[in-house]
């Protein structure tokens, strides 16, 4: 139904989507996260045309909508917008404010636009609110009105940005749920959100949005469980992290060790994590010594504050590294240790670099 192709805008020098594109079937869910900052709004607003892209293409049914003639009135019809902020007229009516563009733009009778307003009213569950005005309501009222003034001109797609950030935390799941019936009923939506659970239950796929592109887009398994690429999964399971140059066989292991115990102690790690990390890190550092002659050595210590796991991951130059997870003699006793005191072990190549990572062990 939408496809996007290469999509770019610029502000002035701030080049914010640098390349995106995405294909999206009708009665799709899609979920848009990543960092604030990121461009997911600016996506939004330029598939509705709020702004103009500077590059890349976008197509509705096969239609192209940058081209000049395109009706931009009509485009922002079909795929209409719910906003952070509700952007209600407060001087009219709840049903005002339903009423209003579709009178602007269709030519019907307004007993059956009204008619038809009180009904979308009901179904967010706001019925006896169509004669209040916007401030005699709350917030996830507000919220609610705007979802319904956005049915009201009959869009075949919803586009949500952040619909409630905005929001009172009591009030956020009444318009999730307004939300979610939505989706439920078969409605084409993209929601920018920070609500992870929601965006896992509600959504067909997930897109991550870093660096001015998709950076990673799945079903929400893939996404919340096993994202593939590394900024991903720092965003999903806000990945704190301390990292570590070990430049000589001669490093001093006290000092790192103290710099370890600030770190636990700013995420309130038990003292079982963290004599199981300092032992890790020591015959790590052990195993890597001879290496150390050859190549520096970084040491990541990364805990993920949703999973509450922490993985170790080492980088070094190839010819410095050692075969962690390979077959190695039985009698070496400090490989054994490292391995009795990890789940995973996994390793990969990075440019030059050899990288291994260390899941420990959580329980
Ligand atoms: P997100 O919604 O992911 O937080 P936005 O799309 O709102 O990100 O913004 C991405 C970047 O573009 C930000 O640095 C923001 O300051 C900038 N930006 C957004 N809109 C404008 C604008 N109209 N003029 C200039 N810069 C803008
Ligand atoms: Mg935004």
């Amino acid at each position: 139904m939408i496809r996007v192709e290469h999509l770019a805008k610029t502000f002035g020098s701030l080049n914010v989507l640098r390349d995106v594109s995405a294909e999206i079937a009708r009665g799709e869910v899609i979920s848009v996260i990543g960092p604030s900052g990121t461009g997911k709004s600016t996506f939004l607003r330029c598939l509705n045309l709020l702004e103009q892209p500077t590059g890349g293409a976008i197509f509705v049914d096969g239609k192209d909508m940058l081209d000049p003639a395109t009706d931009v009135t009509r485009v922002r019809q079909r795929m209409n917008m719910v906003f952070q902020g509700f952007n209600l007229f407060s001087h009219l009516t709840v049903l005002e404010n339903l009423t209003l563009a579709p009178t602007r733009l269709k030519r019907i009778p307004r007993a059956e636009l009204e008619a038809k307003a009180l009904e979308l009213l009901r179904l967010v569950g706001l019925g006896e609110k169509a004669h209040s005005f916007p401030d005699e309501l709350s917030g996830g009222q507000k919220q609610r009105v705007a979802i319904a003034r956005c049915l009201a001109m009959d869009p075949e797609v919803i586009l949500f940005d952040e619909p409630t950030s905005a929001l009172d935390p009591t009030m956020v799941s009444e318009v999730l749920s307004v939300i979610r019936n939505l989706a439920r009923e078969g409605m084409t939506m993209i929601i920018v959100t920070h609500e992870m659970d929601f965006a896992r239950d509600v959504s067909s796929r997930v897109f991550y949005m870093d660096e001015g592109v998709i950076y990673e887009q799945g079903p929400p398994a893939q996404i919340f469980d096993n994202p593939q690429r590394e900024k991903t999964r720092v965003f999903i399971n806000r990945v704190r992290s301390y990292q570590a140059e070990v430049v000589s066989p001669d490093f001093d292991l006290y000092h790192l060790n103290g710099e370890l115990e600030r770190f636990f102690d700013k995420h309130a790690l038990d003292a079982m994590m963290r004599g199981r990390v300092l032992l890790l890190v020591e015959e790590l550092l052990q195993q890597y010594k001879p290496g150390l002659h050859q190549a520096p050595l970084t040491l990541r210590v990364e805990f993920g504050e949703q999973s509450r796991r922490i993985s170790i991951v080492l980088s070094t130059s190839a010819a410095a590294a050692r075969p962690l997870d390979a077959e190695a003699a039985a009698e070496d006793f400090s490989l054994a240790i490292i391995r009795n005191l990890c789940e995973s072990i996994a390793s990969g190549v990075e440019g030059d670099q050899q990288v291994i990572r260390l899941l420990l062990n959580s329980a």
